[in-house]
């Protein structure tokens, strides 16, 4: 292989045929999808979905990676390539509706997938290849393992399924941790909406600042156990047992109690 691995651009191709396989039946191109992928690298990936959709866009930080790109695919009029920082990308501007996938960096998923929120009404689906990890905290539901801060602040915004695992040696280098391909529908009507999005963030980073903690102790300063109470959640649960809806209304609580002493 020509192509010199760049760890520090996360570069861990895909090789396994049937990995990629399985990713493009969860992906289910269909002729009219507008679909934009980010970090195609060689374009095991792209391979698989470009001539099954109406347009195609990729989104690849490495140059080197772009003259291979676009030998490979450059003759083909539905196809665009941004060589650009993926965390940088307007993703809203792009189209409407967009579908996006990828086999991400691992290293940049987190604030690229709340990157990607921003612009999500833009957004029809995504289907991400990402650390198990990551997948599991992000599909996980209320009191099990694996729930936590991303998990909330995620399916506040998305249905979130976790589809499934790969081992390492399904990628060119293997990567030291597992993965697991992910999808998250932005929804268009959140489910339960927050009055202010930016104390619902608050609280939640707040009610989870340490784990081990009761809510009552945790959330000391910002709402007494009687409002917490009143907002049908028992004080001394920790935050892991609360679902998004909870955060919702401890949230409203907070801004109703801050409004009132205006
Ligand atoms: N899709 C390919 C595959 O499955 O074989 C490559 C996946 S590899 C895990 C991640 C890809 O994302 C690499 O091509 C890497 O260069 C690219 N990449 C890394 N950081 C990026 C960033 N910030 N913006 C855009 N692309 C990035």
């Amino acid at each position: 292989m020509s192509h010199q691995h760049k760890k520090r651009f996360g570069q861990h191709f895909l090789h396994d045929q049937s990995v990629l396989e399985r990713m493009t039946h969860a992906i289910a191109p269909q002729a009219s999808d507008v679909m934009l992928e980010i970090g195609p690298g060689e374009g095991a990936l792209t391979d698989r979905l470009i001539d099954r959709v109406a347009s195609f866009t990729v989104v690849e930080i490495d140059n080197d990676l772009i003259p291979t790109l676009n030998k490979r695919y450059g003759n083909r009029a539905h196809f665009s390539i941004r060589h650009q920082d993926a965390l940088t990308v307007d993703y809203g501007s792009i189209a409407n509706p967009l579908r996006v996938v990828g086999n991400l960096p691992y290293n940049i998923s987190t604030p690229l997938i709340f990157h990607l929120l921003e612009s999500r009404h833009a957004i029809t689906d995504m289907h991400f290849m990402l650390q198990k990890e990551v997948v599991q905290r992000l599909a996980s539901e209320a009191d099990s393992e694996h729930y936590g801060r991303l998990s909330v602040m995620a399916q506040y915004y998305c249905a979130i399924e976790d589809l499934f695992h790969i081992g390492p040696e399904a990628f060119d280098p293997p990567p030291k941790v597992d993965s697991a391909v992910v999808r998250l529908v932005p929804y268009q009507q959140l489910p339960a909406a927050a009055q202010n999005e930016a104390t619902f963030a608050r609280i939640v980073k707040q009610s989870f600042s340490m784990r081990r903690k009761t809510l009552r102790n945790n959330l000391k300063g910002w709402l007494t156990a009687e409002q917490i109470e009143a907002c049908g959640i028992q004080p001394g649960h920790r935050a892991e047992v609360l679902t998004v809806a909870d955060f919702v209304r401890l949230s409203d609580a907070y801004d109703q109690e801050s409004t009132a002493h205006e």
